[in-house]
């Protein structure tokens, strides 16, 4: 991957975390580098600033684990959102899908990834652990959840969580269904189209 001595090492140093972003190869990654050498100066420290800006300005939302800039974030911190339906995405890119339909007036919780005994991601490297407290308290608070919505992903990951989910709320939430079912296996929710997404809302069943 290196290219040797033939660059200076601030290239080289560019070049390789760039490499390191999902989806970029090493040859991708010297195309983006020489691109950012030409680009004006302004235009290319705007980037380097939009990347700092937004690691300085975000922090997960303290309830759902959305992307946030307050201590809670927009959905959580909006009062006409019905406390009752708690849908449960892996992602918080999955959440801003199911946004994007408009048909959503729960609320979400991000587990930040999903079960994978292969390669080694139990429960504790995941947000089960807020998601459980979080059912919890709302029973104890009188505004008891009424459904969770599991949008795993459709993949065996997904399909592990979505089953864990069920065995540990089943009996604490009257009603567990899922959307999975909706979309083709192995395609992510976040890259799936508005209409699907909708629809798998729409036609979510309990699981069994
Ligand atoms: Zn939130």
């Amino acid at each position: 991957m290196s290219s040797g001595a033939a660059l200076p090492s601030s290239v080289e140093r560019l070049i390789e975390a760039l490499s390191r972003l999902p989806g970029v190869g090493p040859r991708t990654a010297e195309r983006l580098a020489f691109h950012l050498l030409r680009t004006p100066e302004p235009e290319a420290l705007a980037l380097a600033g939009a990347i700092s800006a937004m690691r300085a300005n975000t922090r997960p939302c303290a309830i759902c684990g959305h992307v946030s800039d307050e201590e809670l974030c927009r959905i959580c911190r909006d009062t006409s959102r019905d406390l009752g339906l708690l849908c449960v995405v892996e992602e918080a890119l999955d959440l801003v899908a199911i946004e994007r339909t408009g048909a959503f007036r729960g609320r979400y919780h991000v587990l930040n990834g999903a079960l994978s005994p292969m390669s080694g991601i139990g429960p504790g490297q995941l947000r089960m652990k807020e998601l459980f407290e979080r059912v919890d308290a709302a029973t104890a608070e009188g505004n008891p959840v009424r459904e969770v919505i599991i949008a795993t992903n459709p993949s065996p990951e997904g399909d592990v969580t979505l089953l864990y989910l069920q065995e540990r709320l089943g009996t604490k939430v009257p009603s567990i269904t899922s959307m999975a079912r909706g979309l083709p296996f192995g395609a992510d929710l976040q890259y799936a189209d508005t209409v699907t997404i909708l629809r798998s809302l729409e036609e979510r069943r309990g699981v069994e």
